[in-house]
């Protein structure tokens, strides 16, 4: 068979763990036999990290901002048990964090929908794209106790420091706290054109929720950004499309997204994207059915499960034993990056495979074969669930695909 050519590459970013096993054998049994595969390789595993002082992250991230698109395979982010465990130079910040940084780009998470897993809200029948503003708010936050007898204030400085306006936040009556948040217009406006983006490519509303009632400056410069980017970049694009962006208050959205069959872009403020994002991850199944996707509002992609390295089935497999870890939302993050490769490329046969890639996977769970983490939610009528360990999950997709 002539395998399917790529005139230009991806960037591939290898990560850690369960899940850069899981890389090497989608790679080997999906993707190598059937495409003359070209990636520019970065590997962020931790250790090389760590040996490049993390150079070898942003070196992945500026790529992607050369090439377009990036395939990216979970990584563990330290804390104080990694930095014993690899004996690391430093505690390196999250690689996710660091891409994100550089390309300034939005989250969104869809979840993958097979035939014989129900979501928990049974009206779900379409997914739920969640898209979380990740500048600002409370993640960014100044905070303080105050006493009984003190007074908090919001102070305003020109570039000087010298006072321009000063707001009593509160004269304590008693002990309390106090708390202090911004964001900026252009992350906002940032934000709102990744979305609005995003929606295009896939073809589905955004709606989009905050307390402009309450927070008559805060949130409504959202509304004011949101509502202008619209209606003088997107309307238009949009009405083509048929499709239609909605701004309401953050209480009737949740409503509305309940009451919903999803087919939907949900737009959300840092915190409620935190929130929700498990919320709605929880209601779809299992963590491993999670897709991600980075979008810069300039157009660059790149493509990642949601779920983390996978720890625990990591040890069991560096002790030999048999693991079944779900492989799906990694299937994805290739299949995602390789049709968007072929749709900038115009290479219409990488479209087709990652198509048909992702039609493989789904057929066989709902013929019944999957990994551990779906036979508990898995429920078709004269189908018995079969358990397949990790490689034998992969090996009966390469026997449909
Ligand atoms: P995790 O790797 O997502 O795993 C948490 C648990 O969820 C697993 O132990 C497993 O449950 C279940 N699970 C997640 N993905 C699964 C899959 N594909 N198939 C089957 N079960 C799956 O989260 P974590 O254990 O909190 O974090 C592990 C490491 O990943 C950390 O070092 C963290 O820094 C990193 N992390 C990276 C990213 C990223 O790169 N985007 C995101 C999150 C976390 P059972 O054990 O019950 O089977
Ligand atoms: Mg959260």
């Amino acid at each position: 068979m002539q395998k399917i050519r790529m005139s230009t590459p991806i960037v591939e970013m290898d990560g850690d763990e369960m899940t850069r096993v899981l890389w090497q054998w989608i790679k080997e049994l999906l993707i190598k036999p059937f495409i003359d595969l070209k990636t520019e390789y970065y590997d962020l595993g931790l250790k090389e990290r760590d040996a490049t002082e993390d150079a070898v992250t942003v070196a992945s991230a500026e790529a992607t901002k050369k090439w377009g698109v990036a395939v990216k395979c979970a990584t563990i982010t330290p804390n104080a048990q990694r930095v014993e465990e690899y004996s690391l130079k430093k505690m390196w910040k999250s690689p996710n964090g660091t891409i994100r940084r550089i390309l300034d780009g939005t989250v969104f998470r869809a979840p993958i929908l097979v035939k014989g897993i129900t979501p928990y809200v049974p009206g779900w029948t379409q997914p739920i794209v969640l898209a979380r503003h990740a500048y600002g708010d409370i993640y960014n936050n100044v905070e303080d106790r105050v006493e009984e007898g003190q007074t908090a204030y919001l102070v305003i400085c020109d570039k000087n420091g010298a006072e321009l306006r000063r707001k009593p936040v509160h004269a304590f009556g008693g002990n309390g706290i106090v708390q202090g948040v911004h964001n900026l217009d252009a992350s906002i406006a940032s934000f709102a054109r990744s979305c609005f983006n995003y929606a295009l490519d896939c073809k589905i509303p955004v709606w989009f929720g905050a307390k402009d009632t309450i927070s008559k400056t805060y949130d409504h410069r959202f509304k004011d950004i949101f509502n202008q980017i619209f209606e003088e970049e997107y309307a238009q694009k949009f009405e083509e499309e048929g499709i239609y962006f909605l701004y309401t208050l953050i209480d009737d959205v949740v409503a509305r997204v309940m009451r919903s069959s999803g087919g939907i872009l949900w737009a959300c403020k840092n915190y409620d994207g935190d929130v929700m994002s498990d919320m709605v991850a929880t209601a779809y199944g299992s963590l491993g059915m999670m897709s991600s996707v980075l979008v810069s509002p300039d157009g660059k992609y790149e493509f990642e499960a949601a779920h983390g390295t996978v720890t625990r089935h990591y040890y069991k497999h560096l002790k030999g034993e048999e693991t079944s870890t779900n492989s799906v939302a990694t299937i994805w993050a290739w299949t995602g990056a390789l049709a968007k490769r072929g749709e900038l490329d115009g290479n219409p046969d990488l479209v087709n495979f990652a198509k048909k890639l992702e039609r493989a996977t789904i057929d066989t769970i709902e013929s019944g074969y999957m990994t551990g983490d779906l036979i508990p939610l898995f429920k078709s009528e004269g189908i018995t669930p079969v358990k397949l360990n990790s490689r034998s999950f992969l090996e009966k997709i390469a026997e449909k695909l």
